[in-house]
């Protein structure tokens, strides 16, 4: 059996990077003993090679990693300490799981990438519209909305014809004025989002895993409002349900901005002849959420907060009530480029096409941030990210 020799060291830290459970991890690959459970790995460990793949795959690590010489410096590509990360039903920080450190882990990885070429580029920073801390999300919605050039309902209506349609352009606008987006899976579907705020590449994450595009874009929205109050934030489900405080103010901001006031108030009056919802006429959260193509919870918050239904509404779609799936699940046949194209969004494949345009960089540091198997991979890739404009 092949061996690898690693260092205690470089052991350590990816376990505690990763956040899994060291003790259970070292035993399980047969590192037991009181010494070796107690104290911190050091020097050269022996373990056979599937060991080491065993733990490379436990802390979403290659194992190329664990022949590095030492650990890595800084935890640079880590979690930071202030990263805020989900709460609990009992309004507790729940620790990240493993995965989705990873996911937090790799985000960053593309932020920094892209932000070493904005500098060669000589980019300035990214100006996102500045929110008064004491903005209501209503205002803050309708600056956003000014600030993305987003048009009305109406207009939109002509080109957008369906919830996944509409996600795509709220994450191309946000593309488009240098918001980097990400779509990616985590396992599970407790973690909705995350924000990792940056001059130069702001970053906001989608958890892919949840499939309801009207879902994703309330994410994205609710990220977004993160991201312009300067935090950075994971969140859950139960987050995006929340009601008080920080929380509730960035569900209250992205169903502000999906429904405007004086478009939602006049689709009721012409079309549903009704100027406030009962808590039980789920059939009008339905046509108002087809007609902004949005999430039903949403249309229930922005009933609310506009006195236009009651909590018992908001109560009705919460919880464990699950919206109908009407379009948007993941087409099929998606080519390998596509779906990174998809997960990493148009703004970085625009930005490492003008920097190979540039020779800002090699085509295989850009292979290998976008994990692009071949030069043809990424010539489409670029293509595609072009084409998107
Ligand atoms: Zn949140």
């Amino acid at each position: 059996m092949t061996e690898a020799t690693v260092q205690g060291d470089v052991l350590e830290w990816a376990l505690e990077d990763a956040g899994v459970n060291r003790d259970e991890i070292l035993a399980a690959v047969g590192l037991r003993g009181s010494a070796a459970q107690s104290l911190p790995l050091a020097g050269p460990v022996t373990l056979d090679e599937e060991a080491l793949k065993y733990i490379a795959r436990a802390t979403r690590r290659s194992v190329y990693f664990f022949a590095l010489p030492a650990p890595p410096e800084t935890s640079r590509h880590s979690v930071d300490a202030n990263f805020r990360a989900p709460m609990s039903n009992a309004g507790q920080a729940r620790t990240l799981s493993p995965d989705e450190r990873a996911a937090v882990r790799d985000a960053k990885r593309r932020q920094q990438a892209a932000e070493k070429i904005t500098r060669e580029l000589g980019h300035d920073a990214v100006r996102l519209p500045s929110i008064p801390s004491n903005a209501t999300p209503e205002r803050a919605a309708a600056v956003v909305a000014r600030w993305l050039q987003w048009g009305d309902v109406q207009e939109r209506r002509r080109h957008i014809t369906s919830k996944t349609q509409l996600f795509v352009a709220i994450r191309e606008a946000l593309e488009g004025h240098g918001i980097m987006t990400n779509l990616l899976p985590v396992e599970g579907d407790a973690l909705r989002g995350f924000t990792l705020h940056h001059d130069h590449v702001p970053l906001v994450f989608v958890n892919s895993a949840v499939k309801h595009p009207a879902a994703r874009s309330f994410t994205l929205l609710h990220e977004l409002a993160h991201l312009l109050r300067g935090v950075d934030k994971a969140c859950d489900k139960h987050d995006l349900q929340s009601r008080t405080s920080e929380e509730a103010w960035c569900n209250r901001f992205a169903a502000a901005f999906l429904m405007s006031q004086p478009e939602l108030t006049f689709y009721m009056g012409k079309y549903l002849k009704k100027g406030f919802i009962q808590d039980d006429d789920i059939d009008s959260v339905r046509r108002i959420a087809g007609y902004f193509f949005c999430s039903y919870y949403s249309v229930a918050i922005r009933l609310k907060q506009l006195g236009l239904a009651s909590a018992g509404l908001v109560d009705a779609v919460s919880g464990s009530f699950e919206e109908p799936a009407q379009d948007g699940f993941a087409r099929g046949g998606q080519t390998r480029v596509q779906k990174r194209l998809s997960a990493y969004g148009t703004g970085i494949a625009r930005l490492f096409g003008e920097a190979l345009q540039n020779a800002a960089v090699s085509e295989i540091e850009v292979r290998k941030s976008l994990n692009l198997k071949s030069q043809n991979e990424l010539r489409n890739f670029l293509a595609l990210g072009r084409e998107a404009v």
